[in-house]
């Protein structure tokens, strides 16, 4: 598999954007700002989105992506999404005052189609298999697995402590591991209000975690980056650990 990473910020500004990843060429995760990175040519390639969570940061590009691409789309877009997820687009989004009704545009067969699933849910598309994981965040929200005969990466979507998650990698034992690391230390209250880690709590995270995965902290909030980083490796020498860069390539 090949992992783009379009946006992995936990804010906006120049060079940033948030939760964005890009799967190989047609299967997109959290179409956040980091759309913006996509030409016109593989926007048109996208067939498949997998949202976390409804979270601005997360689904911002879509409703964008489709006024785009709307005129000249191929397909169909599957969209995979908890059932409080689609009600909010549809509620919040697409509602013909913020934006059209994408659901029901063109009318003979609209843009997009939209599909509820649950945690724990497995399920495969574009053959890769796909299994729906626990996270703990304000808003219903989900992390996902995606493994091929190769590979396999976990994304925890956004998430404070969760201890659901860990039997589950400790069983399915992906390569890599990205996980939402948004505060430092010092703004731990924050970090627990809004559902999010400090480096403190990925570090009694991990100790959960028996499989030495790759892990690449992703989220981080604009200008406490390496405070982030310097922090997470202080804590965790053992671990191969790094955060996500804007446009890198993950091949797995
Ligand atoms: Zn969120
Ligand atoms: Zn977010």
């Amino acid at each position: 598999m090949k992992l783009k990473i379009l946006g992995c910020s936990g804010g906006i500004g120049k060079g940033l954007k948030t939760t964005t990843f890009k799967v190989d060429d047609s299967m997109i995760i959290d179409p956040g700002t980091g759309m913006e990175k996509l030409t016109l040519e593989e926007m048109l390639s996208v067939r498949t989105i997998l949202i976390t969570h409804a979270h601005l940061d997360h689904i911002i590009g879509l409703p964008l992506m489709l006024a785009t691409i709307f005129d000249q789309a191929r397909h169909q877009i599957q969209i995979y999404a908890l059932p409080d997820v689609i009600s909010a687009l549809n509620t919040h989004i697409f509602n013909w005052t913020v934006w059209p009704d994408y659901t029901q545009l063109p009318e003979d067969k609209p843009i997009i189609r939209m599909h509820s699933l649950q945690a724990g849910d497995e399920l495969t598309l574009a053959g890769k298999h796909i299994q729906v994981l626990p996270a703990a965040h304000p808003t219903p929200t989900v992390g996902y697995l995606l493994s091929d005969q190769n590979s396999s990466f976990a994304f925890t979507g956004d998430t404070g402590v969760n201890p659901q998650l860990w039997p589950l990698l400790n069983e399915k034992k992906p390569q890599l591991v990205i996980i939402d690391v948004s505060f430092t230390d010092d703004q731990g209250e924050l970090a627990q209000l809004s559902g999010h880690l400090t480096p403190s709590q990925l570090a009694q995270e991990l100790t959960h975690f028996e499989h030495h995965a790759e892990i690449r902290i992703t989220h981080l909030k604009p200008g406490n980056e390496d405070m982030i980083v310097a922090r997470c490796h202080e804590l965790l020498p053992e671990w191969t650990l790094d955060r996500l860069h804007h446009d890198e390539i993950i091949e797995l």
